[in-house]
C-alpha cells in the first residue's frame, strides 16, 4: 500500500488531526529515554500541562493546598481513560457513568472489564445528561463512589454542561471524573470552581500533537490515595507518577518522538493565545462551516445550543443519491479526510474543526462538499423530514424537564 506522499491530506477528524509543519519536523531527533535532556522535556510538559489547567481557573486556595499533577501515560487516549478508571475508582467503589455517546459506553464496558461495580445512566445520542436526573440517582443509590462526565461526547459532538453537572456531584459529596479528551486545551475548564478529582486528555487531540500518549490532571491527594488499586501492571497511574517523582522517567518505553512533537504543540499552544486563542479559532472555524453546509441544505444532529466548536454531526441527505462511501472518497480526493458517524438513532458523518485548520481552509471544505454533491447528482442536502420530527419532539420533552 503507497500512500499519497504528493498532497497530505487535512485531517477533519477528532485525532489524529492536521498538526503543524513545526510539530512534524521536532520529531526528527532521537533522544534516549533514560538521557537527562529527555526528562527535562517531561517535566516540562508535565508542567506545562498544569498550566493551562489553571490558566482558565479562579483562585481557590485549595489548587495550592492539594495541587493538580499530571501523569503521562504510553498509548492511546483510551489507554489514559482506563488509567484513570481503574486507579482512582477503588475495588470497592460503584461508578456512575453519564453516557450519551460512543465514548460514555467506553468507559462503561471499561469499568466492567475489570470488575469494577459500575452503572449507567443512558442520554441517548443528542441530548445532554439532566442534571436533575443525576441528582435522584444518586439520592437514591448510596453506593455510588465516582460519577464519571465526558466533556465533549466525540461521537456527536455534544458539549455537555459540565458546570451543572459537577454542581451535583459535589452536592451529593461523591466524587467526579472528567473524559475531557477532545475538550481540554481548547474548552475553558475552571479548577477553581468545578470540583473534581481528575480528567483525562491526550497528545493528539486539542492541543495539536501526534498520537502515542495521553494523560491525567488528578490532585494529588487522589493520586497518593490510588495504591493498589489499579487493574494493570501497565496502566498503573499511581506506580508511573511515583516512578517518575523519583526518576524523571517513564516507567516503560516512552513514545519519545512523540514527546518531543507535543513539546512543540505545546509551545505553539502557548504562542497561539493559551485556550482562549485556540477556542477562538475552532469557534470561527465551528462557524464557517455551518454557515456553509447550512447553505447548501445540511443540517446539524444537534440543536444549536449543544454544538461544540471540536466537531459536528450532520444528517445524511435525504436524496437516494447520496452514498457516503462515494462522499467520503470524493471529499479525500480533493484533499479532506472526514469522519463517519458513530450514532444508532440517525445517518451521520462528522466534519471536525480542531487541528491547524483556519476560515479560509473550511470555507474550502464546503466548497468541496458542494462539489461532490454535484459529482454525485444530489438535488438537495437536506435530510428526512420524520427524523427532524422526531428529534423536536424529544427535544421538547427536555426543555419541559428544565
Ligand atoms: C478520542 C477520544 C477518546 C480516546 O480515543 P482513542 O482512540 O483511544 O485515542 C476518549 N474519549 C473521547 C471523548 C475522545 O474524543
Amino acid at each position: 500500500m503507497q500512500i499519497n506522499k504528493k498532497v497530505s491530506p487535512f485531517l477533519l477528524t477528532p485525532g489524529p488531526l492536521t498538526t503543524s509543519l513545526a510539530t512534524k519536523k521536532a520529531m526528527l531527533n532521537d533522544v534516549g529515554s533514560w538521557d537527562n535532556d529527555f526528562k527535562l522535556i517531561t517535566k516540562e510538559i508535565r508542567e506545562k500541562l498544569i498550566q493551562i489547567l489553571l490558566e482558565t481557573s479562579t483562585q481557590n486556595p485549595s489548587l495550592t493546598s492539594d495541587p493538580y499533577i499530571a501523569v503521562p501515560m504510553q498509548g492511546s487516549g483510551t489507554f489514559s481513560v482506563e488509567a484513570m478508571l481503574g486507579c482512582f475508582v477503588p475495588k470497592n467503589g460503584k461508578a456512575l457513568v453519564l453516557s450519551n455517546g460512543a465514548y460514555g459506553m467506553r468507559c462503561f464496558e471499561s469499568l466492567k472489564y475489570f470488575n469494577r461495580s459500575a452503572e449507567i445512566l443512558n442520554f441517548g445520542d443528542f441530548l445532554p445528561p439532566d442534571p436533575t436526573v443525576l441528582q435522584e440517582k444518586l439520592k437514591q443509590d448510596l453506593f455510588i463512589t465516582h460519577v464519571i462526565v465526558i466533556h465533549c461526547e466525540t461521537s456527536s459532538g455534544i458539549l455537555n454542561p459540565l458546570a451543572d453537572l459537577a454542581k451535583v456531584v459535589e452536592k451529593e459529596n461523591r466524587s467526579l471524573l472528567i473524559d475531557s479528551m477532545s475538550a481540554f486545551g481548547a474548552i475553558p475548564i475552571d479548577a477553581g470552581r468545578i470540583k473534581f478529582d481528575a480528567l483525562v486528555s491526550s497528545a493528539n487531540k486539542c492541543i495539536e500533537g501526534v498520537p502515542g500518549f495521553g494523560f491525567v490532571l488528578a490532585k494529588k491527594s487522589v493520586l497518593v490515595k490510588s495504591k493498589n488499586q489499579s487493574h494493570s501492571l501497565s496502566l498503573d497511574l499511581y506506580n508511573q507518577w511515583v516512578y517518575m517523582e523519583k526518576t524523571g522517567q517513564w516507567r516503560f518505553t516512552p513514545p519519545t518522538h512523540t514527546v518531543l512533537a507535543f513539546l512543540e504543540a505545546l509551545v505553539q499552544h502557548r504562542t497561539e493565545g493559551g485556550v482562549q486563542g485556540r477556542l477562538s479559532r475552532y469557534s470561527k472555524n465551528k462557524l464557517t462551516l455551518i454557515r456553509g453546509m447550512k447553505k447548501l441544505g445540511f443540517e446539524t444532529l444537534l440543536s444549536e445550543r449543544w454544538l461544540s466548536p471540536i466537531i459536528v454531526s450532520f444528517l445524511f441527505p435525504d436524496d437516494p443519491k447520496f452514498e457516503f462511501a462515494k462522499f467520503y472518497n470524493l471529499m479525500k480526493d480533493q484533499g479532506f479526510i472526514i469522519y463517519p458517524g458513530k450514532l444508532t438513532i440517525a445517518d451521520t458523518f462528522r466534519i471536525g474543526c480542531i487541528g491547524q485548520v483556519n476560515e479560509q481552509i473550511m470555507k474550502k471544505v464546503v466548497l468541496a462538499v458542494e462539489n461532490s454533491l454535484k459529482k454525485m447528482k444530489v438535488q438537495s442536502a437536506k435530510p428526512a423530514d420524520d427524523f427532524l420530527k422526531e428529534k423536536e419532539k424529544l427535544e421538547k420533552y427536555e426543555l419541559i424537564n428544565e
